[in-house]
């Protein structure tokens, strides 16, 4: 084992000025990612930073009629919470599609949106992957790519976000709230909050070395049906090959973000223009630029499919 230490940060300034101070410093959640990720060797954190007594974990009322959820709210609380439930339900669903009830009962909101990919070339540390050692190599192109993205990869990487609540946090133009290390907040809208991988895919968001995430907003809510779709390999307890974020107003037009398909949640506003002439039409204009593998051109199809059931069952 590789020794590492451990603090218990008082505040969330505290804890990003000692992230930035400490080489190698990582802050801890739930630890359901990132635990796992020590075991396997992928990730060796010279210091821990716990961020889970910073108060951080309540959902309130902001003064605009949306909601703050606090970085350290569970998944499980989330999912579960009468507003939420109510005037989000799409972000609720997506919760519920995501990890087990024992995972989703210690995951956080920050690390779910943090949370690393699933491409199982960064998980075997004997061959090349540019996101886990950069510069080393691609393992998945050319090689098994079946769950990989279609659109906006790379020619250093193609792999995917894994995360379901991402998916709907974007269809519900959420935004991300910070503590830098200098003390200073920011607001990162969840559009620009997760990169494309271009030829650095190790750096996966906009976030500066120690920066804090201290909690998610969610605008008013816009009403309409809202419907979370997820298609897996097998029916519970496993990542999406593609999902479908939808909200469908009674007069036909809406929102539709895609998971599974990209290194961020997909969403590409003009697509949405199209959706009074259906489905095909807006996984026409969202796919655009897609760039599949042999292996994983069956997403096009899935995504087709998956919208159009979306689109269905939001109009009841
Ligand atoms: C078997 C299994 C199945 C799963 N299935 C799904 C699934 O189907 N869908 C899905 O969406 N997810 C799934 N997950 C992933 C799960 O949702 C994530 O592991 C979880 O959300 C991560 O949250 P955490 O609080 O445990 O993060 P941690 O593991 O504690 O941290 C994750 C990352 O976030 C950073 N971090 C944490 N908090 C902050 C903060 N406040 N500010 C800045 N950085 C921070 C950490 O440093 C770390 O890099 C699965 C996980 C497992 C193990
Ligand atoms: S797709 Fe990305 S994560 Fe997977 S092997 Fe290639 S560089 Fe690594």
């Amino acid at each position: 084992m590789k020794p590492f230490t451990y603090e218990r940060a008082r505040s969330p300034a505290e804890a990003a000025a000692a992230a930035a101070r400490t080489p190698g410093a990582r802050f801890i959640a739930g630890g359901t990612n990132l635990l796992d990720l020590v075991k396997l060797g992928i990730e060796s954190p010279a210091h821990l930073i716990d961020v889970n007594r910073l108060g951080l974990d309540r959902i309130d009322a902001t003064p605009e009629g949306g909601l703050r959820i606090g970085a350290l709210v569970r998944n499980t609380d989330l999912a579960a919470d009468a507003h939420v439930r109510r005037d989000y339900g799409v972000l609720s669903r997506a919760l519920l599609a995501g990890a087990s009830g024992q995972l989703r009962n210690r995951a956080t909101t920050a690390g779910n949106l943090l949370q690393r990919t699933r491409c199982p070339y960064f998980y075997d540390t004997n061959l090349p992957c540019n996101k886990r050692v950069p510069g080393s190599g691609c393992s998945a192109i050319g090689g098994f790519s079946r769950q990989h993205a279609v659109v906006g990869g790379s020619s250093s990487c193609i792999a995917t976000h894994p995360s379901d609540m991402a998916v709907a946090m974007r269809v519900l133009d959420a935004s991300v709230e910070t503590v830098r290390p200098n003390g200073k907040a920011r607001v990162i809208p969840i559009a620009d909050f997760h990169r494309l991988p271009g030829n650095t895919p190790h750096i996966e968001t906009v976030l500066e070395p120690g920066e804090l995430i201290t909690a998610v907003t969610l605008p008013k809510p816009i009403g309409g049906a809202q419907v979370y779709r997820k298609v897996r390999d097998r029916a519970s307890y496993a990542f999406a090959l593609v999902s479908v974020a939808a909200i469908v107003q009674p007069d036909g037009t809406g929102r539709v973000a895609l998971g599974g398909v990209a290194h961020k949640p997909w969403r590409v506003e003009a697509a949405e223009a199209q959706m009074p002439q259906g489905a095909r039409a807006v996984t026409e204009r969202l796919l655009a630029d897609a760039r599949p593998t042999e292996e994983n051109q069956f997403k096009l199809t899935l995504a087709y499919r998956t919208i159009a059931a979306a689109l269905a069952q939001a109009k009841g």
